[in-house]
């Protein structure tokens, strides 16, 4: 049976439970508390074109000048790596400790 994927949704962490509310002004892509995503998402953000559904972790930090910041997530089944902005109601202690290259393993942030 086909599932059907909306973008702005809320949604349950595959990582670490935390039950996310759609986001406000952005698309929720990944876990406000623990970062982690999933992968859905092929070649643009948005475009729900992966069949894998692997858990994606956050594996590194960039800021974009205008836009904020931007979190690099990888897929922990294939490897797939994603760039997604930062919502402002992101668990900020998670993003510094990203950007100083501690990495948040799967089940490491409860
Ligand atoms: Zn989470
Ligand atoms: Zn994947």
């Amino acid at each position: 049976m086909a599932k059907t994927v909306k973008i702005n949704e809320q949604f349950i962490c595959l990582n670490c439970g935390e039950k996310n509310p759609p986001a406000d002004k952005t698309c929720r892509n990944h876990c406000r508390r623990c970062l982690h995503s999933r992968h859905v998402d092929e070649l643009i953000p948005g475009d729900r074109a992966s069949s894998c559904e692997g858990i994606m972790a956050p594996i590194g930090l960039d800021q974009n000048p205008k836009k904020g910041f931007i979190i690099l997530h990888k897929c922990l089944e294939c490897g797939h790596e994603n760039r997604n902005l930062a919502a402002n109601d992101d668990n900020f202690d998670a993003i510094i400790q990203l950007s100083t290259g501690k990495n948040l393993g799967p089940g490491e942030n409860q």
